[in-house]
């Protein structure tokens, strides 16, 4: 996968390797089945990913046959499923690590290319993913920040490239849990990974979404004429620091998206004051990540509100589901629209450091800036429409 940010400030993100490290790794030498291959004749073209080969599946060679695998397919057995006709199963590990511990997380990254191989041949449309490790495994050349606890990533199905990713909890934590919640939601999770009938939506392609603007005479027109066209749009500020009360607090950027056009310009000029009356104006029914944010920066820099707030993803995500680590609109546009983090690189330099409290947002090159901004304003209203359809609006 590759990364969109284009110039000099940032760098690129390395292709995921396809070669496995197996010498790296060292289970190789220790287990009786090395190297085991996926099993089952996927006729509903799902994907099972789990941890590792317990001991019962070492000796017989084959994935999900011992006390968890058990629970698997007795879950979908109540559902009409058979594991092995339905799914084709494999592991984040294909050499069971000794005492079924994996001793080392770099060990699922060695391993990774043998899932991606798998992915590759399969082309499956659904991959389950069993606990923290296959989670880890599928996510990690999309998802650049701490994965975190696995509950927050439980039941959304992730439309990523041309699968539906649907991470649930690993059968053997089951078992130890004996929470009968626990295993309904894993039912649940499992019933709607199998019966998704969409194929993913097409991924945008998030450079040619963003129009970056740098004339701020061109950004002016620009910005009245999504105020003339009115409808939903997302407003979302760059800035040096947290609060704009502070002494050097400064816009930098600025970036709308309506349901045509996304634009992002530098803060500056006439492009200031077209920003200025499209906010004042009650034609467009505004949205942002966070309202309190883009309003305090508002009522600073121009002295008035917002007019016409009309949706906040932040808010919205967490009346729709009140788990911790999901509001923000990089995790969002994750698991709604499959965006993966776009903001590895720029992020060291938008997060303030324990010495000052401002970024050093100024040592990014403006492009990227824009660009991220952009993307910014484009997932936050794909995700507010998307939310508002889950809602019923
Ligand atoms: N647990 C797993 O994660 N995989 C198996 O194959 C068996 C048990």
């Amino acid at each position: 996968m590759q990364g969109f940010f284009a110039s000099s400030t940032v760098q690129q993100e390395k292709p995921v390797g396809l070669v496995p490290r197996c010498g790296a790794c060292g289970l190789l030498k220790g287990c009786q089945s090395p190297k085991m291959k996926p099993y089952g004749k996927g006729r509903q073209g799902v994907l099972v990913v789990g941890e590792a080969p317990g001991k019962t599946e070492d000796e017989e060679g084959r994935p999900f046959i011992g006390k968890a695998g058990e629970f698997l397919r007795d879950t979908l057995d109540d559902l009409g499923i058979d594991l092995d006709r339905d799914a084709l199963t494999t592991n984040a590990l294909i050499c069971r690590p000794p005492g079924n511990k994996i001793q080392d997380p770099r060990q699922i990254d060695y391993c990774r290319p043998n899932l991606i191989n798998t992915i590759n041949e399969f082309k499956p449309r659904v991959i389950v993913t069993l606990g923290g490790s296959a989670l880890h495994s599928v996510l990690a050349p999309y998802w650049k920040d701490d994965i975190g606890p696995l509950e927050r990533w439980t039941g959304w199905t992730i439309p990523l490239e041309q699968h539906w990713v649907c991470p649930t909890y690993h059968p053997s934590y089951l078992l130890r849990m004996k929470n009968p919640l626990l295993d309904k939601l894993f039912k649940k999770h499992l019933e709607r990974a199998f019966n998704i009938e969409d194929d993913t939506p097409a991924r945008p392609d998030l450079s040619k979404e963003v129009e970056i603007i740098y004339d701020d005479r061109e950004a002016a027109e620009a910005i009245l004429e999504m105020g003339r066209a009115g409808g939903f749009v997302a407003v979302d500020y760059e800035t040096n620091c947290l609060k704009p009360e502070w002494p050097r607090a400064q816009i930098y950027s600025c970036a709308l998206s309506n349901k045509h056009q996304t634009i992002s310009y530098p803060w500056v000029g006439s492009a200031i004051g077209a920003t200025g009356g499209f906010l004042q104006s009650d034609r467009t029914r505004k949205i942002a990540s966070n309202i309190k944010m883009e309003e305090r920066w508002t009522l600073k820099n121009f002295g008035w509100g917002v007019t016409n707030w009309n949706w906040d993803t932040m808010l919205a995500a967490h009346c729709l589901d009140n788990r911790e680590g999901i509001t923000s609109i990089k995790f969002q546009a994750f698991v709604k629209l499959g965006i993966p983090t776009y903001n590895a690189n720029i992020e060291p330099y938008l997060f303030s450091s324990k010495n000052s409290p401002y970024n050093r947002i100024q040592e990014i090159e403006m492009k990227d800036l824009l660009l991220y901004g952009g993307v910014d304003a484009f997932a936050e209203r794909e995700v507010a429409i998307l939310q508002m359809k889950e809602m019923g609006l």
